[in-house]
């Protein structure tokens, strides 16, 4: 996908010479002729790289600089300055305001696509690293870390559409049996195993994670009384995987416990799901249960 870059310039000649530097970037460009029209476009688009020009009349680059690193959406969106080529004093300050770099007009047109490259290079690697940061690396499945943040947000989000949110977490049925018959790298390759059936088996938006261990999580928004069914479906579908080593076949079962917003109180949905799976293995493994409005904890 191209990268965003978003010009804020007061000077319409500068606009169009950047655009012209710049046109076989691959990149997207917008432009901003205020301060203040700059701000708003940091906040609507989240470019990659913003280009701010120091001198425009209220605000200027260095207040726009100031509230874009405070907002915590875009403290890490890199800031190049354009300075007017005498003044080291504006440099110095704008790097000090947290800016990643400057160019000084009347801009070195190869200086100027290094210093969008070099900034725009940075950018995409901060991407990938938080982007890893959020999953699971045996798995490929997102991570507790950001199961817990993607909760928040589809909570929030079914309250405010009066839409309903499923939880389900499964836990893999003996499963340190299998590391201790056949080794921990086998136990490894199982779980992938278990990974791809979970995320071929859900919708699109629904949201699978690997909680931790050979624990699972899964967020199933807008399934209305669907998170049974599809609880009931994973259990049959585990069952049926079977995984030759040796001359055996590894089988597997899996017990799940559901909750869900409907008929609920929000807040404690993972707890609720948990206490559900807890039962789920007590009665015996290799089923679902259903968190009831008795269980509420609290
Ligand atoms: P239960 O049916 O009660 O859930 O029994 P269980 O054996 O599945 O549960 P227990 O919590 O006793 O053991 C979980 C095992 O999962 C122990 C641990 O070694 C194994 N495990 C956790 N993470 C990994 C992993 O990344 N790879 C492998 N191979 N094994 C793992
Ligand atoms: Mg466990
Ligand atoms: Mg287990």
């Amino acid at each position: 996908m191209l990268q965003t870059v978003l010009l804020v310039d007061d000077s319409t000649a500068i606009h169009a010479l950047l655009r012209a530097r710049l046109k076989d970037e691959p990149i997207t460009i917008h432009s901003a002729n205020s301060g203040g029209q700059g701000l708003e476009m940091a906040q609507s688009l989240n470019p990659d790289l913003i280009l701010l020009d120091v001198d425009m009349p209220d605000p200027n680059g260095f207040e726009v600089c100031r509230r874009i690193k405070a907002d915590e959406r875009l403290v890490n969106t890199p800031i190049i300055f354009l300075t007017g080529a005498a003044s080291s004093e504006q440099r110095i300050r704008g790097l000090e305001l947290g800016a990643i770099d400057y160019i000084t007009k009347p801009f070195d047109p190869a200086e100027l696509r290094a210093r969008v490259r070099a900034a725009l290079r940075m950018k995409f690697m901060m991407d990938l690293l938080a982007k890893k940061a959020q999953i699971d690396s045996l798995t490929g499945l997102w991570n507790r870390r950001y199961f817990d943040q993607r909760l928040e947000a589809e909570l929030s989000l079914a309250s405010r559409t009066n839409g309903s949110l499923a939880v389900l977490m499964l836990d893999l049925d003996h499963f340190k049996s299998i590391n201790d018959r056949f080794g921990h790298p086998t136990g490894d390759e199982v779980l992938k195993r278990v990974a791809a059936l979970l995320v071929e088996s859900v919708r699109v938006e629904d949201v699978v994670c690997r909680y931790g261990g050979e624990e699972f999580a899964i967020l199933a928004p807008n399934t209305e009384t669907g998170a049974l069914p599809l609880a009931e479906r994973l259990c049959a579908g585990m069952r049926a995987i079977e995984i030759p080593i040796r001359n055996e076949l590894i089988k597997l079962t899996i017990s799940i416990g559901v909750a869900s917003t409907i008929g609920m109180t929000d807040r404690a949905l993972v707890a609720q799901a948990d206490a559900a799976l807890y039962r789920a293995k007590e009665n015996g493994r290799d089923r679902v249960e259903v968190a009831s409005a008795e269980t509420v904890p609290g």
